[in-house]
């Protein structure tokens, strides 16, 4: 296994003694070269995961692992320079996280220029090399991001992530800023990636049909937790967790014409708020099973075959 983390929580404080539960006791084992899927609606902390799992934000507890080590909680500069050799992360909007005022080349060297093992040429013909290999063209260097479309940014920041050479990379949402013509090839290429480098992917969306096509497993998550994991097609064809259930049952159909003639079930309510989170299971006032004891004792994890956990009082 390469990634780990155990009851994984990250808190942030927001004033008057109270806190954000973002990730509330999530753990996950992710093995080299597999593809895990995270998804759950806005706001069910999956992006505070990724971040949290790399160290981007400080745990609050909890513990995470790569490749066997244990990770620090918070992450000092030298332990930022040592980990962003290998854990690396695709962000979710190629408008706002690539510098406007950076040309293409500065952009994509920049881990190695911070590594400092290679010359300017060296870096530079790398840069070519990476630019060619996402399906852009070494003339690209010396643009500036505005110059290009949605689709070519988000390029600009596969190649970014993956110059490094990486074992680990978090794609956070990387499609669901592009047009769909668009969404197809980015996945395509994050796949060949995987493949010819090895690479072990969380990938973090909200569109579960695409979530089913790249993954070899998924996890669901609500409100900081992780409520069903199992591998993709069985989580997606056969989802066990209510919340699970509901989520796929309002997921858009791709095709649509199937999609008009399709009667859309919408999950009841709004996720709660992430703030002074009440005992008991989270989904309990959403849910269309709840039960008494849902609203006072916290569900369970169960494994409900060799692969595939749910934690709801159903199955417990
Ligand atoms: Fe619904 Fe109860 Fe299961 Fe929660 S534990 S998902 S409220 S049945």
């Amino acid at each position: 296994m390469l990634v780990k983390t155990e009851e994984l929580r990250k808190y942030f404080k927001i004033g008057r003694g109270q806190r954000l539960h973002a990730v509330d006791g999530v753990s996950i084992e992710i093995e080299q070269n597999e593809i895990l899927g995270l998804v759950g609606e806005s706001g069910s902390g999956k992006s505070t995961f990724g971040k949290t799992l790399i160290g981007l934000h400080a745990r609050t507890s909890g513990e995470a692992f790569y490749n066997g080590q244990r990770l620090p909680a918070k992450f000092s500069s030298e332990d930022h320079l040592h980990y962003s050799q290998e854990l690396q992360m695709i962000f979710q909007d190629p408008y706002s996280s690539l510098n406007p005022r950076m040309t293409v080349l500065d952009i994509v060297g920049e881990g190695l220029q911070i590594q400092g093992k290679h010359t300017r040429t060296q870096i530079r013909e790398l840069v070519a090399q990476w630019l060619t290999k996402v399906g852009l063209n070494s003339d690209h260097m010396s643009r500036y991001p505005h110059e290009f479309s949605g689709g070519q940014r988000q390029r600009i920041g596969i190649a970014r992530a993956m110059i490094i050479e990486p074992r680990f990379v978090v794609c956070d949402e990387p499609i669901s800023a592009l047009d769909v013509s668009v969404q197809a090839q980015v996945i395509n290429l994050l796949d060949d990636l995987k493949k010819s480098m090895g690479l072990t992917l969380l990938f973090i969306a909200h569109d579960l049909s695409m979530v089913r096509y790249v993954s070899d497993r998924m996890a669901v998550m609500y409100l900081g937790t992780v409520v069903e994991t199992g591998p993709a097609d069985d989580v997606f064809f056969e989802p066990q967790h209510p919340y699970t259930q509901l989520l796929i049952e309002s997921n858009p159909e791709p095709d649509p014409k199937s999609e008009r003639a399709r009667s859309h079930v919408p999950i009841k309510g709004e996720i709660t708020s992430p703030v002074n989170v009440q005992p008991g299971c989270r989904f309990a006032d959403r849910c269309p099973k709840v039960m008494e004891h849902c609203h006072n004792t916290s569900p369970p994890v169960v494994s409900t075959s060799s692969s595939h956990t749910v934690a709801c009082h159903l199955f417990a």
